[in-house]
């Protein structure tokens, strides 16, 4: 018997967290792993379990208390006292430094492969995964989960990559910002006028960086608490099995079993325009919205420049909008894009279609670009220029050829459907293996990649990756598009229901949307459906749940939906094909 303190084990670094729950008293006999207190921080509440069993002989802390790693929160009397370095098995798993590290791994890799290459390795580890962006931190976590031992080597201080820092996460910050200007600016028509808003750019920044910080902090703490190790720093192949970091001109040879990687892509740069004019934005520079010009021409009419083209509207900006192709969001059907297109015609300064910008001249007073095409404007001056063309894949960057992994011209690496590249021992996920450039396929093929590795017979093979433009409205897409259909020959039979006959989006003053759903001709089952209209991208994901099962349009038409909602339009539009709708009328097929 002994009496034994029980103390705060880490929890992932928070600094001091809020006691919100007690749940023993002095006297209780608690077993091993029985909660001591509930604690609730910022992200969520979490329970404390015991790392022993015995009977509470003192409490010394309090709800509403505020503590952090180390605080005393009471003692119990054990039968056998553990030493302080063993008393938590917490503490006992925190040993993540690399030496110690170095020492677990060296434990399990029982030959000297650190050795190679005549270098001397630093650090051993079975799992390698460059770069921290939504493929990486996946794989790297999914696979800790399963038991690896992982390294995360990301070259920036942040982790989530593109999509946290600058791509889907800080350009949807601002999105929700343009979208309350819009709604604020719509309910006039309808009663209720605002004012004219006034807009701190500063607080509107400091809004997206906080939703930034929040969401990479704690992308810090899920790898603490994994114990994935992270290490900052530039990565290079060196050979199959060694990639080499540096930071600050200091190397770090990595050794590993399995490397997977997930170095993303960034903005393609058109080589002939003033690229090093800070007037010439991509899309990383368009994120930082603390000087919103007086004019801005976006090049590129697909989903990223057509969302800039929303938040810069919104925020006062005169926008004009230049596509090489004959429509906007090339890829997805034009029914789907002319209510956004309609929208935003009248919004925008103007939209140059089959139109290329053939050159671009800084000047004083502005950026002067010249057009092509048969419809091309005059050469016109504008305060900015956002470009917003494509991105290109990181592959060429990353010393792939010195571990003899093939990567295309354009800097794609190819992958089976287990994610494995040419080398057998290491992986590629994300943008780095190709389109669709989005975050959801990343993270999907992470899970992939790191099941693979850990020994289970996964592969990436889903039935669709769905696309979304949140742009007002939003437009959202899966399966097989009606375009392609046509192209590819494939009967189908469509529905289509008009958003103007739904009493939801009535109600919501937006009944410009479109809800359209294709099914094959003979089996009836969902092929592809396509939405536009506000909250598409929410309400797409009912069809990719119906495609990956298989539904049919009487699967479809047959679920009820709640009313009224927009969800109810996907079941219209089942109920448009198969001629059982009812709130619309539609005259008898002969
Ligand atoms: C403005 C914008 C908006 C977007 N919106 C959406 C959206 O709404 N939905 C969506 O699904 N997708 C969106 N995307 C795309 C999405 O961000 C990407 O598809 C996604 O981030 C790809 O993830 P990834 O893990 O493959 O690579 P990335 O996110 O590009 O991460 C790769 C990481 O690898 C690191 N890295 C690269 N090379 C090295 C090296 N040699 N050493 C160390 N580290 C290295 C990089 O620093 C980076 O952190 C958007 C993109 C942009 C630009």
């Amino acid at each position: 018997m002994g009496i034994k303190q029980i103390k705060l084990p880490d929890i992932g670094g928070f600094d001091s967290v809020e006691i919100i729950e007690l749940h023993i008293a002095v006297g209780d006999q608690i077993n091993l792993e029985d909660p001591i207190i509930t604690l609730e921080s910022e992200k969520a509440s979490m329970d404390i379990p015991s790392p022993q069993s015995g009977t509470v002989s003192e409490i010394l802390v309090s709800v509403g208390d505020k503590i952090t790693e180390g605080s005393v929160l009471c003692s119990i009397n054990v039968d056998e006292v553990l030493s302080d370095d063993t008393n938590s098995k917490d503490h006992q798993a925190e040993i993540t430094n690399h030496d110690k590290q170095e020492d677990a791994v060296s434990a399990r890799s029982a030959d000297n492969r650190g050795e190679a290459s005549g270098m001397k390795t630093e650090i051993k580890t079975e799992l390698l995964v460059l770069g921290a962006g939504p493929g990486g931190y996946t794989a790297a976590f999914r696979a800790a989960d399963l038991g690896k031992k992982v390294i995360l080597v990301e070259r920036y201080d942040t982790l989530g990559g593109v999509c946290l820092n600058v791509g889907c996460i800080p350009s949807k910050a601002l999105l929700h910002t343009a979208q309350m200007l819009n709604e604020a600016e719509h309910m006039k028509a309808n009663g209720v006028d605002f004012g004219k808003p006034k807009i701190d750019l500063a607080g509107v920044n400091g809004f997206k960086n906080k939703v930034v910080a929040k969401l990479t902090d704690g992308l810090k703490q899920l790898a603490k608490q994994r114990k994935v190790d992270v290490i900052t720093g530039a990565g290079e192949f060196v050979d199959q099995h060694h990639l080499s970091v540096t930071k600050d001109g200091v190397e770090t040879l990595i050794y590993f079993d399995n490397c997977i990687i997930a170095a993303g892509s960034q903005p393609t740069q058109i080589p002939v325009f003033p690229n090093d004019d800070k007037r010439l934005m991509d899309s990383t520079d368009a994120l930082d919205v603390s000087n919103i010009p007086k004019t801005l021409l976006i090049v590129g009419g697909g989903i990223i420049g057509l969302e800039m083209a929303t938040v810069y509207d919104a925020l006062g900006a005169e926008v004009s909008v230049v596509e090489f192709m004959d429509s906007l969001m090339p890829g997805c059907d034009k029914d789907l894009v002319r209510p956004l297109s309609k929208r935003i015609s009248k919004k925008y300064k103007a939209i140059y279609l089959n139109t290329k910008v053939s050159d671009i001249k800084p000047q004083k007073s502005g950026l002067k670009v010249s057009f092509e095409g048969a419809k091309a404007p005059e050469p016109q001056v504008y305060d900015k220029v956002l470009v917003a063309v494509g991105r290109r894949p990181n592959g060429l960057k990353i010393g792939a050829d010195k571990a003899g992994i093939k990567v295309d011209e354009a800097g794609f690496i190819q992958v089976d459907n287990q994610m494995r590249t040419n080398v057998a021992n290491i992986f590629a996920i994300g943008d780095i293996v190709g389109g669709p450039m989005l975050a959801h396929k990343a993270t999907h093929e992470a899970k992939v990649a790191a099941e693979v590795i850990s020994g289970m017979k996964s592969c990436f093979e889903p039935k669709t990756i769905p696309s979304v433009a949140y742009t007002d409205p939003e437009i959202a897409w899966m399966g097989l598009t009606e375009t392609e259909a046509k192209k590819q020959g494939i009967e189908y039979e469509k529905g289509t229901f008009p958003w103007a006959a739904s009493g939801r989006a009535l109600g919501n003053d937006r009944d410009e949307g479109l809800t359209k759903v294709l099914f094959d001709k003979e089996t009836k089952r969902l092929l592809g459906a396509g939405i536009v209209g506000v909250n598409a991208g929410e309400l797409i994901a009912e069809a990719v749940l119906a495609l990956e099962m298989g539904a049919d349009m009487e699967d479809i038409s047959l679920t009820i939906h709640p009313h009224p909602t927009l969800s109810e339009t996907f079941n219209f539009a089942a109920e448009m094909a198969e001629g059982t709708i009812t709130d619309l009328y539609i005259p008898k097929r002969k």
